[in-house]
């Protein structure tokens, strides 16, 4: 191949594990500024803790994403995820429209589960990728993460099977 050979031949897996990292760092410091705002609008007092506890968490997964960073020697640096931005861009969408109607609870659970599933796809495979290239330390840090996500997620199911929804259905009666 031409002119692009070159760099083909740089950008190997340690380049897409690198920009993968960026990325999901990126999407976690929005996450750290989405989080407040919805434990603030949301109306049950569980869902409100719940985001608040997930918060808590997602200040100890960048701490994690900064280790990662620190064991492949490079600064800890964020990269545009365009994904994050427009999955909290439409969760701004619910709750600015549901605000103050029974189902707001429901469009914001749902909101936060679309940002936990990112997160879960994203980790899945920073931990593949960190394992085939040999990188223990870092599979172990991003493996933590991935079970607060994956506990956040299923946390997030039982609030919306457990009344969320169905108090969603209330005023259309
Ligand atoms: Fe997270
Ligand atoms: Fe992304
Ligand atoms: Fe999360």
């Amino acid at each position: 191949m031409p002119s692009k050979s070159s760099t083909a031949a740089t950008k190997g897996l340690d380049n897409l594990f690198l920009d993968g990292l960026k990325d999901i760092y990126y999407a976690e410091k929005k996450i750290l500024k989405a989080l407040p705002k919805m434990a603030k609008a949301a109306e049950g007092k569980e869902v409100s803790a719940a985001f608040e506890k997930h918060l808590a968490e997602t200040e100890g997964q960048v701490d994690r994403l900064e280790q990662v960073f620190e064991l492949l020697g490079r600064a800890a640096r964020g990269k545009t995820c365009p994904a994050i931005d427009g999955i909290l861009e439409e969760g701004t969408e619910v709750l600015e429209e549901y605000r103050g109607t029974p189902a707001l609870d429901a469009g914001l659970v749902a909101a936060a589960q679309a940002v936990e599933h990112y997160e879960i796809a994203r980790y899945g495979t920073l931990i593949a990728w960190a394992e085939q290239m040999g990188m223990a330390d870092a599979a172990k840090l991003l493996k933590a993460t991935l079970a607060e996500e994956e506990a956040t997620d299923e946390a997030l199911s039982t609030l919306g099977e457990g009344g969320v929804n169905e108090r969603a259905m209330q005023e259309a009666a």
